[in-house]
């Protein structure tokens, strides 16, 4: 299996490392990353800069670190490291969780998100430590890893589907196993944190928190609380397949053709070739 590895922790994070060990007794390992931590980029690419890369020793694979955002490298991948294709992009494994509607953030799902526009089977990974105060385990979750990934990595998917896994942050034989799981609302609150620098001027930090004592039962912030490893299949189709009617009946127009709005094809190791 011809493996594509990216992150938005950076080149020298942790969790790549521990996500490079995992992948490697699947297959054969390249690595593009970001040369720097790029992490609430989003589906961001680099377009009015160049991009370049330098290779990045001591992962035991070839590895590069590039200039740019998580989707940069996946095309810089595809391009440079498996230019006749590539079987599987993993994404991670991201120091913290991304859950729910955070996932919009996420440089992570979005380095799984670019692997999936291009037909290839895609998985974002993160490492969801829900309190500041539990550590992140890398050996535990390698270890919960090299025991689940191949058979996420080989689920067969509807076309433009990819997962989104988050693992807790548990010793490995505490994690009590996989549950699929839809996302989350996660609503920030106190967003923008203001502080006043030595000359009295304002400045502004902008992070929060999500209040996690009462998630939604069965979503995946409430069953990675409970200590299972949440799988979201997400989808690269952002429509509202349900309003598209309402929506033409409300404006008066003709409802739409859903012909082929929703195809089925299913990709995938073993599945059949996917269709450019
Ligand atoms: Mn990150």
């Amino acid at each position: 299996m011809r493996i594509l590895i990216t992150n938005d922790d950076g080149i020298a994070a942790p969790g790549l490392r521990t996500l490079v060990a995992a992948a490697r007794e699947m297959g054969e390992v390249k690595v593009f990353a970001p040369d720097r931590e790029r992490s609430a980029c989003a589906h961001g690419m680099t377009m009015r800069e160049p991009l370049r890369v330098s290779e990045a020793l001591g992962l035991g694979v070839e590895a590069w670190a590039v200039s740019g955002l998580p989707a940069d490298c996946v095309n810089m991948g595809r391009e440079l490291g498996w230019p006749d294709g590539c079987d599987l992009v993993l994404s991670g494994i991201n120091a913290g969780p991304n859950l729910g509607f955070d996932t919009t953030y996420s440089g992570t799902v979005a380095g799984a998100m670019e692997g999936c526009a291009y037909e290839m089977t895609s998985i974002a990974l993160s490492l969801a430590s829900l309190t500041p105060e539990i550590p992140l385990d890398w050996d535990a979750c390698g270890a919960w890893l090299a025991a689940h990934l191949p058979a996420l990595a080989t689920v067969r998917l509807p076309r433009r589907t990819f997962l989104n896994v988050n693992v807790p942050a548990l010793p490995a034989d505490r994690v009590r196993g996989m549950k699929v799981a839809p996302l989350a609302e996660r609503i920030y609150e106190e967003r923008i944190e203001r502080r006043d620098d030595p000359w009295g001027n304002p400045y502004f930090w902008q992070g929060g928190a999500v209040p996690m004592e009462h998630p939604q039962p069965g979503t995946d912030v409430d069953v990675v609380r409970q200590g299972f490893a949440s799988v979201t299949p997400l989808s690269l189709d952002w429509t509202a397949h349900g309003e598209l009617s309402a929506l033409a009946a409300k404006l008066g127009i003709a409802p739409p053709s859903l012909l082929d709005a929703r195809p089925e094809l299913q990709t995938g190791p073993g599945g059949p070739p996917p269709q450019r």
